[in-house]
């Protein structure tokens, strides 16, 4: 049976034995001839070409030259030891340039015999040269045949050992000397007719052995759509599942609380944004299903109001409301935003945190119980304890960007019992008797608010089968944060610019990366730094707030700078999470090279809050990457976070963004890239849509390909349920 051959272990192709095959599984997961077809190269190289030495320029990408060495000569010690080889190709000779391997080289390569040079060129000296370039010799078949050349990836213990990218070319290309039939398709042939797909077969061997730059775009193509398609099958068909069978509390009528507050107590117009994703929701709502909503929107554009009038409808309906913080200094934030939105109306608004004790907890986890507190502010641990509702019909999570996918998706399976485990619950764990409301259907609706713009494709994956809303609108009259980058050796300029800014009244935040590990990287220390900064501005007062310091500490030194007592606030990226003190207008990042994007944007979003015109100041290194000096422009030219979202994707890749590191998703996409293939994300959404649709449980003869892969993939991914 052909198929089974691509089970066969990886030794059963010549040249790789046991101890070639040990490695090959250590460092890049291969086992069988199947593991190795879907190994891809990274890159290919066009060897169709050869050039001539007066065509090289500087900065080309790499090219092959035909000629001979002429000379040798060797110059320098130790470190700066070099070999320099006088590459001749009748017209003109080139530099090539070896500073390892000399010994080797010296023997290995003759002069006056032809070869075929492979390099990249570069300048040194003011000549043009290369350096460690390949060398092949002309008649080599691989390169007679070969146009466009695969290159793949391997590791130190790899390159050690001698296996190179050139090695495992040779695998590859005797394996599908071996693959003599025809590949077996995975997908269904009306999709593959539907979308112009390239056949299977045919994109494996040209993801590998592409003949033209096009054929391998159409294999990569195909092979990445797939990976996409699949994963997005899997979170659809999940979704509606589980769409039938939440049924969510109605909120049908909007009442007394949300009509009152709304006409008498408003203190500002909802901005058109804030208007459409509150209908959004209470769509949602009243729809008899279960909410499961994904609420984004940048820092600053009015979540808490929108999650306040959201939770108003949930009263008018009957139903007790929580809404969730990251931090207590966060839920404490909301507690006095809440009470003097609320001040004038019959709402009991209460806080459970850690250092809620004693009588005071009693009185509250009294009033859950009985009904009497409309709407309860806490933190995560608080809630998971045992807090039993009267009548919980709304939960919000406020989570800025902290949460990780993964501890979300913890809290969905407590939350709704997913899993099948109905039984298991947030908020009566134990599970006791009445009055326990929240395993029982209908289900308290779910929103998810995030500060973290986070784009759509991603999102789509990420979220999986959250609805998302988006507030993309800031209320007016903000005025945009001003942005400058400059160097670190301005230390006085910045020091007036901090003194002018408190003589007028305002507040300053200076934020460093790290604390103490930071032994390798140069980095300014917190802690010295408070002490310097001292000595610097002795006529104010600092707060210091690290990740060392205990909760409480950390909390007080916090409130300082929260009531004013402060005037300077030194801290670590403790302080990206929300906190809200709109008088503080500037925001000083030190070594602003060695944070993110999205926590650079973050960050930011500290400032800017109130009517006064703020600054965000980036003090780096004189020495950036290219990268990094993108990632310091971007922030410098838009406040706008969807736009800072992208491009993080585009220059990081979706595996570095926070959240997604930690949420431990083996999406296993070998090819795809969620951030630059975002289109190849939408097709495959949209696919899966309409296979869905016609065939809601794949049992159509043509999808039993997808019904097996569907089942494999659930095998693999038991938590799938629980994160998407
Ligand atoms: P975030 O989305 O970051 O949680 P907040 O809800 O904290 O933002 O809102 C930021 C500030 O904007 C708050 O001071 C809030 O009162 C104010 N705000 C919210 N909505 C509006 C609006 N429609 N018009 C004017 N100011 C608003
Ligand atoms: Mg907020």
């Amino acid at each position: 049976m052909v198929n089974s051959d691509l089970l066969n272990a990886i030794t059963y192709l010549p040249g790789i034995g046991p101890s070639r095959a040990k490695l090959l599984e250590a460092e890049l997961g291969i086992k069988t001839w199947r593991d190795l077809l879907y190994t891809f190269p990274y890159k290919h190289i066009d060897r169709s070409r050869l050039y001539k030495i007066r065509e090289l320029m500087p900065d080309m990408p790499f090219v092959q030259v035909l000629g001979q060495f002429r000379s040798f000569e060797e110059a320098g010690q130790g470190r700066k030891h070099r070999l320099t080889g006088h590459f001749w190709d009748g017209e003109m000779f080139l530099d090539v340039t070896w500073f390892q391997g000399i010994s080797y080289i010296k023997q290995s390569v003759k002069i006056g015999k032809e070869y075929i040079l492979f390099g990249r060129p570069s300048v040194y000296g003011g000549r043009l040269c290369v350096n460690h370039p390949d060398l092949d010799s002309p008649e080599s078949t691989v390169l007679s045949k070969m146009s466009m050349q695969p290159y793949y990836s391997t590791t130190e213990r790899m390159k050690k050992a001698g296996m190179t990218s050139r090695m495992l070319e040779r695998f590859t290309s005797t394996l599908f000397s071996r693959l003599t039939w025809t590949l077996p398709e995975t997908l269904p042939s009306y999709l593959i007719e539907r979308l112009h797909l390239m056949p299977l077969d045919k994109a494996l061997r040209a993801a590998h052995y592409p003949t033209t730059a096009d054929e391998l775009a159409a294999a990569n193509m195909r092979l990445k759509f797939e990976e996409l398609f699949l994963i997005q099958l899997v979170i659809l068909n999940y979704t509606r599942k589980r769409q039938q069978q939440r049924v969510g509390r109605r909120f049908t009528h909007i009442g007394e609380c949300f009509n009152t507050f709304y006409r008498r107590y408003l203190p500002f117009p909802l901005t058109e944004a804030q208007k459409r994703v509150i209908r959004e929701m209470h769509a949602d709502m009243k729809s008899g299903r279960q909410m499961n909503r994904l609420l984004q929107g940048d820092v600053g554009s009015g979540k808490t109001l929108v999650a306040l009038m959201i939770m108003l409808i949930a009263i008018d309906n009957g139903c007790q409301t929580c809404i969730m913080a990251p931090t207590e200094i966060l839920a404490e934030q909301h507690l006095q935003t809440f009470r003097s939105f609320l001040k004038n109306m019959p709402i009991r608004v209460e806080l459970l945190t850690g250092s809620v004790k004693g009588k005071r907890r009693k009185a509250i986890e009294e009033g859950l119980r009985d009904g009497s507190i409309h709407i309860l502010i806490g933190t995560h641990a608080v809630i998971e304890d045992n807090v039993q509702f009267h009548n919980l019909g709304l939960v919000i999570i406020d989570e800025q960007h902290r949460f990780g996918v993964a501890q979300r998706a913890k809290l969905w399976s407590k939350g709704q019992g997913a899993g099948g485990k109905e039984q298991e619950n947030t908020f009566c764990p134990n599970n006791p008797p009445a009055p326990c409301p929240m395993p029982l259907a209908p289900y308290p609706h779910i929103l998810v608010m995030t500060a973290t713009p986070i784009p759509r494709t991603l999102a789509m994956t990420l979220y999986g089968d959250l609805d998302v809303s988006v507030i993309d609108e800031l209320p007016p009259g903000r005025k945009p944060v001003r942005t400058l980058h400059i160097y670190d050796n301005q230390p006085e300029q910045l020091r007036r610019g901090i003194i002018r800014e408190i003589e007028a009244g305002h507040q300053v935040y200076i934020v460093y990366p790290l604390v103490k590990e930071s032994e390798k990287l140069d980095l300014k220390n917190v802690q010295d730094e408070y002490v310097h900064l001292q000595e610097v501005f002795p006529q104010y007062r600092i707060s210091m707030v690290h990740g060392q310091m205990k909760a409480s500490e950390k909390d007080a030194e916090m409130q300082r700078f929260v009531s004013g007592e402060t005037q300077i606030l030194v801290a670590t990226t403790v302080i990206e999470v929300g906190v809200n003190v709109p008088n503080a207008s500037v925001m000083i990042i030190q070594n602003a090279e060695r944070f993110g994007l999205s926590q650079l944007h973050q960050l930011r979003g500290r400032v800017g809050r109130g009517a006064e015109q703020s600054y965000c100041i980036l003090v780096s290194n004189f020495k950036l990457s290219a990268e990094t000096r993108k990632r310091l422009q971007i922030m410098t030219e838009t406040n706008d976070g969807f736009e800072i979202a992208e491009a993080d994707l585009r220059l990081r890749g979706p595996g570095d963004l926070e959240g997604t590191q930690q949420s431990g998703i083996a999406f296993n996409l070998k090819l795809a890239n969620l951030g630059r293939d975002g289109q190849l994300v939408q097709l495959a959404r949209d696919t899966a849509s309409y296979v869905l649709d016609a065939d809601p449980d794949l049992l159509a003869p043509d999808n039993i390909l997808l019904r097996q892969h569907l089942q494999e993939l659930k095998k693999e991914h038991k938590d799938w349920s629980q994160i998407s």
